[in-house]
């Protein structure tokens, strides 16, 4: 069984997509910002990060940096997640390691489609 480990500061969002995700039969952690998701890849690393941008502590930016000088044995996958608004987001994101974008909201065949593109199912 995949892991994946949902970083999202919204309690609703971690919800939805832990819904989805587990009918994908894929296992679910959540962290609800940057230093919690690194905090725990440290601890176990996921087979894939679905990381929000906008977090209060440390954001999605910031845990994509962190992440790319932590030392670990293996690299999870990453798909961040955008609004309308962020679009300008997805190059920077892509510079700094993310392997995928999702636009919010995702609706669960947007987010099967994209587990797909980076090889998780
Ligand atoms: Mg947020």
């Amino acid at each position: 069984m995949k892991n994946c480990l949902v970083v999202d500061d919204s309690k609703v969002i971690r919800k939805v997509a832990r819904h989805i995700l587990e009918s994908l039969d894929i296992k679910v952690t959540e962290a609800c910002d940057g230093r919690d998701a690194l905090n725990q890849c440290e601890a176990a690393i996921p087979d894939v990060v679905l990381l929000d941008w906008n977090m209060p502590v440390m954001s999605g930016m910031e845990f994509l940096q962190e992440l790319s000088r932590t030392k670990m044995d293996a690299r999870p996958k990453v798909i961040f997640c955008t609004t309308e608004n962020g679009i300008g987001h997805i190059k920077a994101a892509v510079e700094a390691g993310a392997d995928e974008y999702v636009m919010k909201p995702f609706d669960r065949d947007t987010l099967e489609s994209k587990l797909q593109i980076v090889g998780v199912i």
